[in-house]
């Protein structure tokens, strides 16, 4: 079966089977993760990998912490502008689909939004033009979303600003190489590229933990407090950090983010080809910016779309079905699908269009 489900999922095949091997006896320790206590020194070395292999993979310097933290990206929606505002009174966000959206919704429970740029005009199928964002250069950081997982949209050129940029890059973060230096935070739930659900990783400016008012905010919510305590205010989901170390792993010996992201592009390539040179398939996005992550595409017959999706998923292509808000279709294709399964999907469609058309 290849499993396009856009989160919590597909992990690569190697690193579960290592996880399966060590489930029950961790490292001769005779005790599996699930069981250890956080504080041990077996899970703090676990904990510590995770954050130098991540470091190495995405080339994040020492000017930035690496906090693991539950609640998810929908927490850090809210997380975010109550660490992030204290001194200031507005946040700037740039609107492109359904997660930047819910973003600045959650935000204005903290602080005035300025919303520099939206695309829901034109059914969030495209990125604003960045000559006309409207940046307001006194408010406390500008969030964008680079990759709209649910609408297919994604960009990762930076509007020019002074203001620390905050991306929430759950879909696509270890996909591409980026340039760390560029943001002033980003964030990801685990549960697309780098784990199963549970955790959520946040690479933060050490300055700007300077921001968190401690005495205002919950105790665990503060990033200073997590920064200070290693992510272990409370106990963190440990199996969750240790398959994500076991992915950085697997990214480190199949050549880390570079080579994922030629793969991911071949994949992408194969696969919007398939739906351009067809008329029975099509996708709306902008073809500037489309997503390399998650591919929406929906057939000319409306009709036929109940039919793909039982006779797709007969044949071991999983979850094949677009958001419940949208409809269609969506394959995810992150960095553990391999060529393969994409292969495999458009054959299917070649042959589902034959058939049908
Ligand atoms: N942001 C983006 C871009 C997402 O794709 C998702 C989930 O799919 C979220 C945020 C929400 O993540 P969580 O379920 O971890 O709160």
């Amino acid at each position: 079966v290849y499993n396009f489900c856009s989160g919590p999922a597909a992990l690569p095949e190697a690193v579960l089977i290592k996880a399966q091997q060590e489930l029950l006896d961790w490292h001769g320790k005779g005790v599996s993760v699930m069981e250890m206590s956080h504080r041990s020194d077996e899970f703090v070395s676990i904990l510590t990998s995770a954050k130098a292999r991540l470091s190495r993979l995405m080339g994040i310097s020492s000017d930035y912490e690496i906090l693991f933290v539950q609640g998810g990206a929908s927490g850090l929606f809210a997380q975010i502008p109550a660490n992030l505002c204290h001194g200031f009174d507005k946040a700037c966000y740039i609107d492109t689909g359904t997660w930047s959206s819910k973003a600045l919704k959650e935000a204005k429970k903290y602080t005035d939004v300025v919303v520099s740029g939206s695309t829901k005009s034109i059914n969030y199928t495209s990125v604003p033009d960045f000559s006309t964002l409207n940046i307001d250069e006194a408010a406390a950081y500008l969030h964008i979303t680079p990759n709209e997982t649910i609408g297919g949209v994604e960009y990762m050129d930076l509007p020019q600003t002074d203001l620390p940029i905050v991306a929430d890059m759950s879909s696509n973060i270890l996909s591409r190489a980026i340039d760390v230096s560029k943001y002033g935070m980003i964030y990801a739930g685990a549960q697309k590229n780098i784990g199963p659900a549970g955790v959520a990783i946040c690479i933060v400016r050490k300055d700007l933990l300077e921001r968190s008012n401690d005495d205002a905010l919950p105790t665990t919510w503060s990033f200073a407090n997590l920064a200070k305590n290693d992510s272990m205010i409370n106990t963190p989901p440990t199996f969750a950090i240790y398959l994500a170390d076991l992915v950085f792993e697997w990214l480190e010996q199949n050549g880390g983010v570079a080579a994922m992201e030629q793969h991911n592009i071949a994949k992408a390539e194969l696969l919007y080809q398939a739906i351009d040179n067809s008329s029975f398939y099509s996708n709306p996005i902008d073809v500037r910016y489309r997503s390399r992550m998650n591919v929406p595409f929906v057939l000319a017959d409306e009709k036929l779309e109940s039919v793909f999706l039982a006779e797709s998923e007969a044949a071991g292509l999983s979850t094949l079905a677009g958001h419940r808000s949208v409809g269609g279709m969506r394959a995810s294709i992150y960095n553990a699908m391999p060529m393969a399964g994409v292969e495999a999907l458009v054959a299917f469609m070649k042959d589902f269009e034959q058939r049908y058309a």
